[in-house]
């Protein structure tokens, strides 16, 4: 049999000597109320609790990739520190990481307000070394870098004639001198181009050398390249890296068309084998 739900109800109230008071209602005007009244709150609660949690789940989330972000930047900073000539430890400060920090250890669970926090100290400390001490000393290794002689001054097909170092005198019969460089066959008038940038400190004329140009690339390093049938620069200029400085001639105590080039560390001449490659 269908049990059915009263249509109204009847509530009496009934004191002695006096007339009863009734209350008639209808049973859902009750029941509909209360249900509101308890399953609203604990809506409300789980709703909260369910948006705390995936808040917390993003925060994490994004916390731990601003961290490998962090690690991959740390990574970096420390290449370029070594490519800098500096020690690779500086750039992480103990107090900014967060396995050292006090707020946990390594065994507890860090959470991402603590990893955000300490990843926000952590970059000011890598923005301030990258400008302070990594840029500066890389672009003074790249500067030392660029000013290094590197190559050959010909384009053309050519071989070294007369090494570096003592040999005989192409000029006496039995006396030896020591070669300050190497000399290059080639065509005459083949084009001689600079081995680094660099300001031009000589181009003029000696007995020994015949027109030559001497450029200085800074860094105490300097180039020569000599018996020269013309010069193509003037003292005082400025050459960039491969530029042409002059053409392959005979000119001064020269026994045929070649290219002397000499390549001087801090004044002393030094053999340009080591800077060819
Ligand atoms: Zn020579």
């Amino acid at each position: 049999m269908k049990r059915r739900i009263p249509k109204r109800y009847v509530v009496l109230i009934s004191c002695t000597g006096k007339a009863p008071i009734t209350f008639s209602f209808h049973p859902l005007a009750v029941i509909v109320p209360m249900a509101i009244a308890i399953i609203a709150p604990i809506t409300w609660v789980g709703m909260k609790f369910y948006t705390y949690s995936q808040r917390n789940l993003m925060l994490t989330e994004e916390a731990a990739e601003v961290w490998q972000q962090l690690d991959a930047l740390d990574a970096e900073v420390k290449t370029l520190r070594e490519r800098a000539g500096l020690p690779r430890t500086e750039s992480t400060p103990a107090e900014a990481n967060p396995e050292s920090s006090p707020q946990g250890g390594v065994e507890a669970p860090v959470e991402a307000e603590v990893l955000l926090e300490a990843a926000n100290s952590r970059l000011p400390a890598l923005s301030a070394d990258l400008k302070q001490k990594v840029e500066p000393a890389l672009e003074d290794t790249l500067l030392r870098e660029a000013a290094r002689p590197t190559g050959i001054p010909l384009k053309v097909t050519t071989e070294i004639s007369s090494p570096f170092g003592l040999r005989r005198n192409p000029f006496g019969r039995r006396s030896f001198e020591f070669h300050q460089g190497l000399d290059f066959t080639g065509a005459y008038g083949s084009p001689v181009h600079v081995t680094a940038p660099g300001t031009v400190e000589k181009a003029e004329w000696s007995g020994g050398y015949g027109y030559h140009v001497i450029v200085d690339h800074g860094y105490g390093y300097r180039t020569l390249y000599a018996h020269l049938s013309k010069m193509e620069v003037t003292q005082g200029e400025w050459v960039n890296n491969d530029q042409i400085v002059g053409y392959l001639g005979s000119t001064g105590r020269s026994s045929g068309p070649h290219l002397h080039y000499s390549v001087y560390r801090n004044g002393t001449a030094v053999d340009p084998q080591g800077y060819i490659d």
